[in-house]
Order: C-alpha cells, then sequence, then structure tokens
C-alpha cells in the first residue's frame, strides 16, 4: 500500500516539474538568439569545434524527444530543436553534442552507465515477472525471500542506473553552456536562458532518480523487516 504512495507522491512530483521544463522550453522557443542560428546549425558548429567527424545530426520526431546515440552516433533533435532559431533550440542542440563530446573523450561516466544499459534492460525484464511471482504467491501463502531479494537487487540496478544518469547530465550541460558562452552562440541573456532551460531539463532527472531511490529504499526496507 505504502509502496503506492510513493509512487503517487512521486509522479506528481515528476509531473509537476516536466510541465514546469515544457513551459519554460516553449518560453524560450519563442525568443531568437542573435547569431541567427537553427539547432542543427549549432550542434553542426559545436561538433566542428572540437573537431569531431562521424557524428550524423538528423531530425527526429516528437516533441523533447531530442537524444544522442552512441552506438549510431546518431543526434537525434526533434523539429522544433532542429529547426528552430531560439535559446531553446540552441541549448538543446548544444547538451546533446555535450554528450558526443563525452562519449569522443571516453568520459567515465558516460561510459559506465553505458556499460549498465544491458544490465538495465535485463534486470527490468524479469522484475516484472518477479513482480507478478510475489503478488500471486503471497497470495497462495508463498513468502519467497529469494524472489524478494532478487526484486531488491533489480531497483537496487534501477536506481544505480538514474544516479549515474545525473552526473552524465549535468556535465553535457555545463559543457553546452561553457561552448556557447565561449563561441558566443548565447550571451548575456541568451545565456542565461539556455543555462534556465538546461536546468529544468536536468531536474526531470532528478526527480526521476529520486524516486527510484526511494523506491529501492522501500524494498530494502521491506525486506530487511521481514528478515
Ligand atoms: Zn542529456
Amino acid at each position: 500500500m505504502f509502496y503506492f504512495v510513493i509512487l503517487g507522491i512521486f509522479s506528481l512530483i515528476g509531473a509537476g516539474v516536466s510541465s514546469r521544463l515544457k513551459s519554460k522550453f516553449n518560453h524560450y522557443s519563442k525568443i531568437g538568439i542573435r547569431s541567427g542560428m537553427t539547432g542543427l546549425e549549432v550542434a553542426h558548429a559545436m561538433l566542428d569545434h572540437y573537431g569531431i567527424t562521424g557524428v550524423k545530426v538528423v531530425q527526429g520526431q516528437g516533441y523533447l524527444s531530442d537524444h544522442y546515440n552512441p552506438r549510431t552516433k546518431t543526434v537525434s533533435l526533434s523539429p522544433a530543436v532542429h529547426n528552430g532559431r531560439s535559446i531553446a533550440a540552441a541549448a538543446v542542440a548544444a547538451h546533446e553534442c555535450g554528450h558526443v563530446v563525452q562519449h569522443d573523450t571516453a568520459y567515465n561516466m558516460l561510459t559506465l552507465r553505458s556499460n549498465l544499459v544491458p544490465v538495465v534492460q535485463f534486470s527490468s525484464k524479469i522484475q516484472q515477472f518477479l513482480f507478478l511471482g510475489l503478488i500471486v504467491g503471497m497470495g497462495s501463502g508463498f513468502g519467497g525471500s529469494t524472489l524478494l531479494l532478487v526484486l531488491v537487487a533489480t531497483f537496487g540496478i534501477t536506481a544505480l542506473f538514474s544516479l549515474i544518469t545525473l552526473p552524465v547530465e549535468f556535465d553535457a550541460s555545463r559543457r553546452a553552456l561553457a561552448w556557447l558562452d565561449a563561441s558566443g552562440v548565447a550571451v548575456g541573456t541568451e545565456y542565461d536562458g539556455a543555462k534556465d532551460a538546461l536546468w529544468w531539463a536536468a531536474m526531470t532527472y532528478v526527480s526521476q532518480a529520486l524516486a527510484s531511490l526511494v523506491i529501492f529504499l522501500y524494498f530494502l526496507l521491506s525486506f530487511m523487516g521481514r528478515e
């Protein structure tokens, strides 16, 4: 029961943070930058500056769906970022290129995060089965503390992954802002706006990490209470 209360509280926090991010993004999407560059141009300029070749920048679909895929070496920018000539577009494009620079320089947190991806995928797959198994098992009087221990471990893996994501995201934004400022692509109030928008993007990761940490601790404590 308590588990669902936690889930509810963190869903509300998550929804609040993401609606704040959306309103910031929409606000800064309406403010142009003096350099007049599109997100695509910003991305190419930043990659050129770091002498990075062999990375594609493509237009993706959707809203706030921007990401960098290290496996295919592709930066995917949402249409509003790819074609936008705004503070928001420049900020997001530079942030994604921040991930490219992390990849190019083998930034240790990104490497660690990438190595964890298959583990997390496997863990979330078995998590669903364990959950079902436990619910069915409890009804029939079967405790299954090994099952519960493995379930706790899967929540631990999710929490670890979302915590490792934080330095990766903050570092990408730090690199983006440093470059936007040094290159003169977004300076003064433009820079402040980019910083504000990227801050709220980072907060969505913080709220996810907090939620997964609290859920892990909840399962860990309830497991220890049973023993
Ligand atoms: Zn990112």
